[in-house]
């Protein structure tokens, strides 16, 4: 099913990221997390593409495996680095083959250490012109990423919604934001997303924490900012997992609470090939159902898919 047609008939969707493993071992863990979410019946399960310089031949393979074998909806990501438009259009059939409906558009980061990112020739420079390539050639339902710290490389706010526009007017019909942790922050971007004429649904990208060290790193490569009270409280625990485990769940719990009583349309779970963390967050909210509890205006937050 269409991730699009998902979102505007369930509120609120759980969605679960993963990323291709590297090796057999990896890829056992993978299966054993997807099969050990399963009975919390995630809305989808996305897999990501070459992020971070990881592999991005298992993509398709992992999808389609995640699909059949597993039976979740899913999402394919996919991002225009180091890519001609033959090489995006080859990607894009095979998706299709696979039988996935849903490609996830974006522009990409090169490798670790490779520095900034460069438009290949014959390729494309961006997450925008990747959804109108896919739009004008295939029928998927096309997300897109967002951030609501702004990009890194965006000069401001509205420089970054001004682009994010051009995204969503090019094809994309939902938005997925990068991890944050303080939810004013979402609740502000999504406020100047709306002012900007950006209608579509934006769903929350939370991180339940399981370790703080692994955090931080990802952190700092994609310049999520780490309240200081949190950090405070995880550098309290003093290194120990356990005592980071439990402050992490704990508080992505009531992160995801507030946003969905606040009206978010769904919740993004960056589950990093794990399942235990995110199992326990996902678990509490299907038992606590914080979303029938919504406050009364949450048109801004929700999208014109209402
Ligand atoms: C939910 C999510 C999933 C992700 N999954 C992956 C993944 O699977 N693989 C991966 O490699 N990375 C992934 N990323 C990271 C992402 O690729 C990087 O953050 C990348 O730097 C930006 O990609 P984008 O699609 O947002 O790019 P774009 O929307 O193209 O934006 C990139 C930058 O360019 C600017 N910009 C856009 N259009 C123009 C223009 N015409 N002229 C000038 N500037 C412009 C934007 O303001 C922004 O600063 C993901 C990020 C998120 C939030």
């Amino acid at each position: 099913m269409r991730i699009d047609e998902i979102i505007a008939a369930r509120r609120p969707t759980f969605s679960v990221e993963f990323f291709p493993p590297k090796t057999a071992e990896a890829t056992e863990q993978l299966y054993a997390t997807a099969q050990a979410l399963s009975y919390l019946e995630p809305d989808f399960v996305s897999v990501t593409y070459g992020a971070g310089g990881g592999t991005r031949d298992g993509t398709v393979e992992i999808t389609k495996s995640l699909k059949d074998d597993f039976g979740f909806e899913t999402m394919a990501h996919l991002s225009c680095v180091g890519e001609t438009t033959e090489g995006l259009g080859a990607t894009l059939d095979l998706i299709a083959a696979a039988g996935i409906e849903n490609v996830f558009a974006l522009r990409g980061d090169p490798p670790r250490g490779e520095g900034d990112f460069v438009q290949v020739e014959g390729g494309l420079r961006s997450a925008a012109e990747l959804a109108a390539f896919v739009s004008a050639g295939w029928d998927f339902a096309i997300g897109g990423a967002c951030f609501p710290e702004v990009h890194p490389e965006a000069p401001d706010l509205e420089t970054d919604l001004s682009y994010l526009k051009t995204k969503v007017d090019s094809g994309a019909g939902f938005l997925i934001t990068q991890l944050f942790f303080d939810n004013q922050v979402y609740f502000d971007f999504v406020r100047a997303a709306r002012r900007r004429g950006i209608e579509v649904p934006i769903l929350a990208g939370v991180i339940p924490v399981a370790s703080f060290a692994q955090t931080k790193r990802i952190c700092d490569l994609c310049d999520a900012t780490i309240p200081a009270p949190l950090e405070a409280a995880f550098e309290a625990a003093g290194g120990d997992p356990e005592r980071e485990f439990e402050l992490g769940i704990a508080y992505a719990a009531q992160q995801c609470a507030e946003l969905l009583i606040a009206g978010a349309p769904g919740i993004h779970f960056y589950a990093l090939n794990r399942a235990p963390a995110t199992r326990a967050v996902l678990g509490a909210l299907r038992a606590s159902r914080p979303w029938e509890r919504t406050r009364g205006d949450t048109g801004a937050l929700t999208g014109s898919a209402d």
